[in-house]
């Protein structure tokens, strides 16, 4: 049973000051925005609410300023841009989330004009959760909506505290996302096959965890499966490894082999002696030199992978299998991403990937189009596929279950 979020099409908008948390926190590269995905997905919330005569206030947080102002995580770059995909209408700024001058501003709008606040980072009680700043931003507006996915594993005040302070809904871009991870995920199609990868296993340890008890076979590749190689009795060389993760490693592997879960290890892999180097090895896992990494899975393993692939009816993803960002040490991920991408266009599977990188590896393999569903969640994703659900969305349920 799903419960059903609280959608801002149920509230009545007209007239209403309405604070819509987004995440603008857009890849800016010297000065220039690379990548316009981010704001793209939020504008249909932006135009319905326009569309209904709402008073739009735009509130996000960009990059890391630890409470601090500092001009160069200033919001400001980005009116233009909203602008630009509301076809031109004018999109005001103020320069502060709360304060005076931003309160007569917000004050002045007019039925379905738009305006953006200043990053609420650059106020220390947006991480710190605090509930009197929360209270003077909800002072501002009527009706709050979260349209922040991306954002919803974070415990902060526009996030978790604001929400709960006033008339709150989920944005379309909130409720959309929802839909297709719970209709994927929440029962999905057996056998479910769990990839995961990428540098850490310390940053993925719960997620493992709570993979390892749904999936038939969980597939571990990138850095990541090092300290399960090494937890087997590999050496790995000079590849990157967690040293104090080598028993959570081994608890893992003795956990999946009593609940039968198989975990699918690297038999083979690609190595160098150096990330730069254009000199590398396919060897044996049990070949591995003490002057060698590990840098991406082999051939085999990728044919074993694929060969398991046909009695999966759902791939969840997460986490490249190699150093993607080099090549020839995109091929692991690059080929995992083909054979899903080509089952799920030939209706055998269904396929879901999330978190960061792997999401820049397969768009960088023009693949995305062929998965079931790619989310755009990043580190959200990875704590809701953890327990499908998260507090800071629980506040926007529906009260009965439907
Ligand atoms: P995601 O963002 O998809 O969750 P992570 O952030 O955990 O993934 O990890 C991505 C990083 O892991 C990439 O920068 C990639 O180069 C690195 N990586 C993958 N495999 C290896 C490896 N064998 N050795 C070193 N780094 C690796
Ligand atoms: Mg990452």
């Amino acid at each position: 049973m799903h419960q059903k979020l609280r959608s801002i099409e149920q509230a009545d908008v007209y007239n209403k000051t309405v604070l819509v948390r987004v995440d603008f926190n857009l890849p800016i590269v010297q000065g220039q925005i690379t990548d316009l995905t981010r704001l793209k997905k939020v504008i249909p919330t932006i135009k319905y609410l326009i569309s209904k005569e709402a008073k739009v206030v735009l509130i996000s947080h960009y990059g890391s300023p630890k409470g601090k102002f500092s001009l160069d995580m200033s919001l400001a770059p980005i009116v233009n841009k909203i602008s630009e995909e509301l076809g031109g209408m004018h999109v005001g700024f103020a320069l502060d989330v709360i304060g005076k001058s931003t309160r007569s501003k917000v004050a002045s709008l007019k039925p379905g004009e738009v305006i953006l606040l200043e990053n609420v980072r650059f106020h220390i009680g947006e991480e710190q959760n605090d509930e009197v700043f929360a209270k003077e931003i909800a002072s501002l507006g009527d009706i709050y909506v979260n349209d922040a996915f991306s954002c919803s594993h974070r415990i902060h005040a526009t996030i978790d505290t604001l929400p709960k302070l006033m008339p709150s809904y989920a944005g379309l871009l909130l409720i959309e996302e929802m839909k297709e991870l719970y209709n994927y995920l929440s029962q999905p199609k057996r056998k479910l096959m769990a990839v995961t990868g990428g540098s850490k296993i310390s940053a993925k340890l719960a997620l493992v965890h709570s993979l390892l008890k749904e999936a038939d076979y969980l597939v571990v590749g990138g850095a990541m499966a090092n300290t399960f190689l090494k937890a087997q009795g590999y050496d790995v060389g000079a590849s990157l490894y967690e040293e104090d993760y080598i028993k959570h490693a081994s608890d893992i592997l003795n956990e999946a082999k009593r609940i039968g879960c198989e975990v699918m290890l690297p038999t083979d892999v690609i190595t160098a002696k150096a990330i730069d180097s254009c000199e590398y090895r396919v060897k044996s896992v049990k070949d591995v030199q003490a002057d060698e990494m590990i840098l991406d899975v082999g051939p085999r393993f990728l044919a074993e992978v694929i060969f398991a692939l046909d009695e999966v009816k759902t791939v969840v993803w997460n986490g490249p299998l190699g150093v993607f960002e080099r090549i020839p040490f995109d091929l692991g991920t690059t080929t995992i991403a083909r054979a899903i991408a080509s089952l799920t266009f030939s209706n055998k599977i269904k396929s879901i990937a999330g978190g960061g990188d792997v999401v820049s590896a397969i768009n960088h393999a023009k693949l995305s189009e062929n998965f079931s569903y790619i989310s755009t969640g990043g580190g959200a994703f990875l704590k809701w596929l953890e327990n499908k659900t998260l507090p800071t969305i629980e506040i926007l349920y529906e009260r009965e279950v439907v």
